[in-house]
């Protein structure tokens, strides 16, 4: 008995520094990441504020895990083959002249397996199928109160649930590269966020419990893509009116400088959108939170105060050390969200 006290003293003491040792070192590696992090660790951080008061209090204990995580499946890119995929959707490649690409493709994962077989969804993007995946996954976490499973699935699915209200993760011309405006997908996800986002409103109501999940991607999968024609007309009209060395400035970051679109470039090309980064994100953040509340009651709504308190497990300390080694060395294995 004594020893099994004392060997649970000693398994908390390592849990507690190892979470401290990590946590600080995650804290030098977070200074290199790209501003594209950002969007996604604020989507994350606001869904939290969503959640209704029983899963409120869990969520905020780890409001900082929930958020720094929201990049992990960005960082997994470079450690795992076949993740690259769930990001996005390139629906447009499924689309012939006049018809509805939304009548095209079957929305349930068999039967577009059935009519356009799994290698060549995987070759053009899973992100709406990957969702319900991930949403089934984080249930069955709720359903055994794995608090690991649950804080990893959370931050994860938040990712997912993000990148599917980006227009630019549903078409094949995801960074402008067709249409020689190479380099909006981190202008759009990345720049007009990192220059307006203090101005943008983060309170987006209450999360709502969501009966036809897969429905519900869809139909966001489908508004993203619908704002494509804007996204890129305006930036083409946005390159027009200004002077070409006036589209583009030397931004400082860190010990390096960088060339990146001009403020003067990105806030015409930000007003032109009328408030369509904001829209999206604050969608966004009403989804996340709407799809890990319904996850919870789906998962048989259990009592997430019995598992404050509780750090994660040293297991998931060391898979989360291992992801950031791989993402470190830099070796892509598949499309990366701002490939210039
Ligand atoms: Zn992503």
């Amino acid at each position: 008995m004594v020893n099994w006290f004392n060997y649970k003293i000693v398994l908390s003491c390592f849990t507690f520094l190892m979470f401290i040792l990590l946590s600080l070192k995650k804290e030098n590696t977070q200074k290199e990441f790209k501003w594209g992090f950002f969007g996604h660790q604020k989507i994350n951080r606001m869904a939290v504020f969503t959640l209704p008061p029983e899963m409120i209090g869990f969520y905020k204990e780890h409001i900082e895990y929930i958020t720094e995580h929201a990049v992990d499946p960005d960082k997994r890119r470079y450690a795992v083959k076949g993740e690259a995929e769930c990001h996005y959707i390139d629906i447009d490649h499924y689309a012939k002249d006049g018809e509805d690409v939304f009548d095209i493709v079957p929305k349930t994962w068999t039967k577009a397996i059935e009519k356009f077989t799994e290698d060549t969804l995987r070759a053009y993007g899973i992100v709406p199928w990957h969702i319900q995946l991930m949403k089934l996954k984080l249930q069955k976490a709720f359903e055994a109160k794995n608090i690991d499973l649950i804080l990893k699935y959370s931050a994860d699915i938040g990712h997912y649930i993000a990148d599917s209200h980006v227009p630019l993760h549903t078409t094949e011309n995801y960074n402008g590269q067709l249409t020689n405006q190479k380099g909006i997908h981190g202008l759009w996800e990345s720049r007009l966020v990192e220059l307006n986002s203090d101005d943008y409103d983060y309170f987006v109501g209450k999360s709502q419990y969501i009966s036809h999940l897969l429905d519900y991607t869809w139909e966001e999968v489908k508004k993203s893509n619908n704002a494509l024609d804007s996204v890129f007309r305006f930036e083409k009209e946005v390159t027009n009116e200004l002077p070409s060395d006036r589209k583009y400035a030397y931004e400082q970051r860190g010990n390096t400088t960088i060339q990146t679109y001009s403020k003067e470039f990105s806030n015409l090309y930000h007003s032109k959108l009328n408030g369509m980064v904001e829209r999206r994100l604050r969608t966004a953040i009403i989804s996340v939170g709407s799809i890990w509340f319904t996850a919870w009651v789906d998962g048989g709504q259990p009592d997430l105060n019995s598992l404050r308190h509780l750090p994660p497990s040293p297991e998931l300390l060391i898979e989360i050390e291992n992801l950031n080694a791989e993402y470190q060395k830099g070796q892509k294995k598949g499309r990366v969200c701002d490939d210039h």
